[in-house]
This record gives C-alpha cells, structure tokens and sequence, in this order.
C-alpha cells in the first residue's frame, strides 16, 4: 500500500511520488469561467438557475432564516454543542493573541508616522456542504473573522435538494454568533459575493475551503475581492523516530488519506524497524476502516515512507515537501523545531495529533497546502484586517526636506511631483 524510498539515494523518485500542484483541468476551467460569467450578466436568476441544477431545488428564498438556526442550535445534541462551544472559546482565545494593534512614532522635525489596522467591512464565509457537513469550517472561519473585528460576517453553504441547510452547521453558526446565512454553494456563490447581486451583498473578502469549482472561483475573482487562500488536497507528514508508537502513526495518516483520493500522507523515519511496524499495522488497521477504498487509494498514488539517515535528514525532506501538517513524533520534539523552515502548523509529540489542531486546540485549520507553507501562512486575524500608512509633515521638516524630495521627482521625469513640493517651500 505505501511505497518505501531512500533518501537520499531516491530523491528524484521520491520527488515525482510527491509533487503536487494546484492545476484545473480545462472542463473546470470553462465551467467556473461560465458561471461567472452568467453571475456576473444576470445576478440573482443565474445564481438560482445554477443552484436548480447542482442542488436540484429552486429556492425561494436564499437566505436561511432566524428561526431555523435558533431551531437548529436548541435541537442539537447537548454535548456534541458543549464540545462546539469549548472548541470555539479555545479557537477564539488563539485568535485574540495574533491581533495587531495601529502604531505611531514622531520623527525628527515634528514628523507623525504611523499604522492605523481596520477590519474589513464584510466577509463571506464560505462552508463547504457537497460530500459532508464541516462545523468545524464554520468555527475556523468565522473566530479570526469576529476577533478581527469584522462589521458584516455573511456564511454561505450549500442546501440540499429539499432547500435545508445541515443543522450541525447551522448550531455551528450559532455558537459562532454567525446571523446571516445563505443557502449557497459553488462557484455561483463565489460570484454572487465577489460581484453583487441585487439580494446578495458584494463582501471585501471570500475566506474558506471547498472542491475544485469553489477554489477555482475563488482564484478567478481574485482582486475584485481579497481571498484567504487557494485550498489543495490536505497533506501530512510524520516525522518518528523508534520510540514513536506505530499505530498512532498509522491511524494519523489515515486521517489525513480518509479526506480524499488526492490527500497525501507521508513518514519519514530513520527506524527500518518502525517503518516495516507501521507497514504491518496498516495492513491490519485498513480492512477495519469505513472509508478503506479512499485511504487505499490516497495512501498507494499520495502516500510514501522515505527512510532517512538521521532526524537532520528527516528535516530537509520534510522542508522539500513543506507540508500543510507536520507531526513531531520524536522524544525531543522541540529539539528538532529549528531545523524546520516550512510547515502549515506543525504537531509537538505523540500526543500532539492533527485531529486535536483540526477541531478544539484553538490555532486554525485552514493552513498553507501543495507546498505554500514556504510563503504563506494560516488563516488568522491578519486576513481579515488592512493597513493604512499616516503621514503628517511639519512645515518645518518640508523647509528641510523639500529640495531633496523635489529633486527626486526631476529624476523620475515628474514635473507636477517637484512642482507640488516647490510651490510649498514657496509658500513657507
Ligand atoms: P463544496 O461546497 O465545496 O461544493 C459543492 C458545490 O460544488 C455544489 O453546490 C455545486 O455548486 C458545485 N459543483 C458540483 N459539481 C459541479 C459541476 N460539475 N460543475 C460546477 N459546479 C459543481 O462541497 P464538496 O464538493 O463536498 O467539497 C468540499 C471540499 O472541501 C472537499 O475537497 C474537502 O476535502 C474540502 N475541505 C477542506 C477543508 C480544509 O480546511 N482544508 C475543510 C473542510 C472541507
């Protein structure tokens, strides 16, 4: 079931197994460019026409209303909502440590330079509802969202074919103090938020996972909005050494293999004996699992074990792979943290499981995948705020300082530039 490579003997074998990036074949392509499209020329018909055919259901009414997710959040299972609420308090309380604060200093020349840090104005949400119903998506979204200090939060998530909305993810909502939820999916929803519809409001930003319609709608209406990220297959990689427990391994990348034919799930080891214990407990483990045919799948196209001549080496190729997860299953853990560049978020021990970060620790799910953990970051406050520079000069520091930025617009060829500084040191 898993392919077994040595590194660094096998690098490019190894590297072919992995590569992975975010392509759309071109029936999606046109696909997503067509609703947009049509979104974007008719509004509202368009976005009911599209949910007629992928939901199988006209609505009559977009909007999911009060009551329902009321209803929704007082028939839940009480303990199932306990565990919602405490996720959420722990999501909320990580989120409130990375908010920014505006900043100001006065320079020479009483010269006031600053930051000033605003919420976006509206956000959507986008909750993924086609395969499964994901709460966990709404309490992820929608923390950094309200720390942040967002005036609008809007949610959208797609209904089934009698017009409902998954009532976990409408408890979710509640929890989350999320009130405006729309019956919505796809690209068709992406649209209707990117450009406005005359009962859909335009939002600034679009955050949250989904297929390939939604990403790719995403990315293509990127810039009439701001995006959180283009979200690929989920990914993990475990690095262990002898010591670590070969069934918390397997079940770990199972857990990641069970998202999804294209989820990759990858150990690094420099232990031949916990390598060949791992491959025999997930044959055994496997039969057992509901969604064998997907794990069997992810884990012979996705999958591999690369066996390392030491846990240096186990980080360099962690680091090649920067992986959306990484698990720590080693017994210094945070002796090793250093000499890891690139990860989504990154599991310190056994007892640090993915599972724990993608439901109740509190950092958030919704992390850097295909290897853009080298240059991006997780979904957080930052995404939902912008930054604005404040300059306030003094006349006195334009008598100093005119002439020279003058002349620096001469050498750009700029005329009204200098002149507009000119006219200024004139009229002091
Ligand atoms: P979805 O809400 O993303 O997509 C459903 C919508 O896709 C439908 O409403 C329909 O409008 C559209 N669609 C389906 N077939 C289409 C077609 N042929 N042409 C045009 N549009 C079409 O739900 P999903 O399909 O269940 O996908 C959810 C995805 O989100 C999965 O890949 C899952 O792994 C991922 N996910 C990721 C995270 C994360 O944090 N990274 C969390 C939860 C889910």
């Amino acid at each position: 079931m898993l392919r077994q490579y040595r590194f660094p003997e096998e690098r490019s074998a190894l590297e072919k197994q992995l590569s992975r990036s975010v392509t759309f074949d071109v029936s999606v392509q046109s696909a997503v460019e067509e609703i947009l499209q049509e979104v974007r020329q008719k509004g509202d018909i368009a976005v009911l026409d599209y949910t007629e055919r992928f939901q199988g259901v006209r609505l009559s009414d977009m909007v999911v209303p009060q009551g329902a997710i009321q209803e929704a959040y007082h028939n839940a299972d009480h303990s199932f909502l306990a565990v919602l609420e405490e996720a959420y308090r722990n999501i909320v309380r990580f989120h409130q440590y990375e908010a920014e604060k505006s900043f100001f200093y006065e320079a020479e020349g009483g010269v006031v330079l600053g930051q000033r840090v605003t919420p976006m104005q509206r956000a959507l949400l986008y909750v993924p509802g086609g395969q499964a119903s994901y709460p966990s998506s709404v309490l992820m979204n929608a923390a950094p969202a309200k720390v942040a200090g967002v005036k609008d939060i809007f949610m959208t998530t797609p209904c089934d074919a009698s017009g409902e909305v998954n009532p976990d993810i409408l408890a979710a909502a509640a929890v989350a103090g999320i009130t405006s939820v729309y019956k919505l999916g796809g690209a068709q929803a992406i649209a209707a938020f990117a450009y406005g519809t005359r009962s859909i409001p335009k939002v600034d930003i679009i955050t949250g996972p989904g297929n390939k319609y939604v990403a790719l709608a995403k990315k293509q209406v990127f810039g009439h909005v701001a995006i959180d990220s283009i979200a690929g297959p989920s990914e993990v990689v475990i690095i262990a050494d002898e010591m670590a427990n070969p069934e918390f391994i397997v079940l770990d990348m199972f857990a990641q293999a069970e998202h999804d034919p294209d989820a990759s799930a990858v150990l690094i080891t420099p232990s031949a004996s916990l390598a060949a214990a791992v491959r025999e407990c997930a044959e055994a483990r496997l039969p057992g699992m509901n969604r064998r045919e997907i794990i069997a799948s992810s884990m012979q196209h996705n999958g591999a074990i690369v066996l390392v001549g030491s846990l240096e080496e186990a980080c360099e190729v962690s680091d090649m792979i920067a992986p959306e997860h990484l698990e720590l299953h080693v017994e210094h853990p945070w002796e090793i943290l250093p000499d890891i560049h690139h990860a989504g978020a990154i599991f310190m021990g056994g007892y640090s499981c993915e599972t724990v970060g993608d439901y109740f620790a509190g950092p958030n799910h919704t992390l850097p995948t295909n290897g853009t953990a080298r240059f991006f970051s997780p979904l957080s406050v930052r995404d939902f705020v912008k930054h604005t520079s404040i300059i306030s000069y003094s006349k006195k520091q334009m008598h100093r300082c005119g002439e020279k930025i003058a002349s620096f617009a001469d050498h750009e060829g700029l005329q009204a530039h200098a002149e507009a500084v000119r006219a200024r040191l004139r009229a002091l």
